[in-house]
């Protein structure tokens, strides 16, 4: 079945003042869209993959086949990324739960640290990519990966990300990278964050 865009779980707007409406329509509509489409375009030249989770997929990329391994890479990597991005946000944010915080307390230190070494991670990334929470070994830990690949083509599972692509700060920021990695903490849905981590920890055990 091909894949479809999944509608934004609010407004355009909603996001305001900390992402600006009109980057939060052309990243959806537009370079969302894109990833969908060219995903679908190279899904359609092996049947054999058509009922295959995009998960799945992207978490065992090599046993994709070679002439469509890249377009699967870069455009399943981008639908899976953004369709996480926009969950994982919501007007108005709010504070993590007290499970998610314990486990941010052990690995950081604390919330803020957290938050600053994310900052740091995202703001020294070079060109486009993610920067991400995952956990391994138990443990939660910062990565960041290049272009749309996913954590999951390394075996682990995405509670959170921030896309450090310039599509998705450039209209307000400019260049100010770390001023919008500062910002986007305002509109986290910690409450799906939640629910990610709980799916990170079924997802280590299925792997183990
Ligand atoms: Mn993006």
């Amino acid at each position: 079945m091909a894949h479809t865009l999944p509608p934004l779980p609010y407004d355009y707007s909603a996001l305001e003042p900390h992402i600006d409406a009109r980057t939060m329509e052309l990243h959806h509509t537009k370079h969302h869209q894109t990833y969908v489409d060219k995903l679908n375009a190279a899904l359609e030249k092996h049947a054999e993959l058509a009922n295959r989770e995009l998960e799945d997929l992207l978490r065992n990329i090599e046993s994709v086949p070679q002439d469509i391994r890249t377009a699967v890479r870069n455009h399943g990597g981008g639908h899976a990324n953004h369709s996480m991005f926009w969950k994982i946000m919501r007007p108005g944010g709010g504070q993590p739960a007290a499970k998610i915080s314990d486990a941010i307390n052990q690995a950081f230190g604390g919330l803020t640290d957290f938050q600053e070494k994310f900052n740091t991670a995202g703001a020294n990334h070079f060109g486009s990519g993610w920067v991400w929470l995952v956990q391994r070994d138990q443990k939660l830990e910062i990565i960041t990966t290049a272009n749309q690949d996913s954590p999951l083509m390394q075996g682990l599972y995405p509670i959170l990300g921030n896309d450090v692509w310039e599509h998705a700060y450039y209209l307000k920021y400019q260049n100010r990278r770390p001023e919008y990695l500062k910002a986007w903490w305002n509109v986290l849905n910690w409450e799906e964050i939640a629910r990610r981590y709980e799916q990170s920890t079924k997802f280590a055990s299925k792997a183990a």
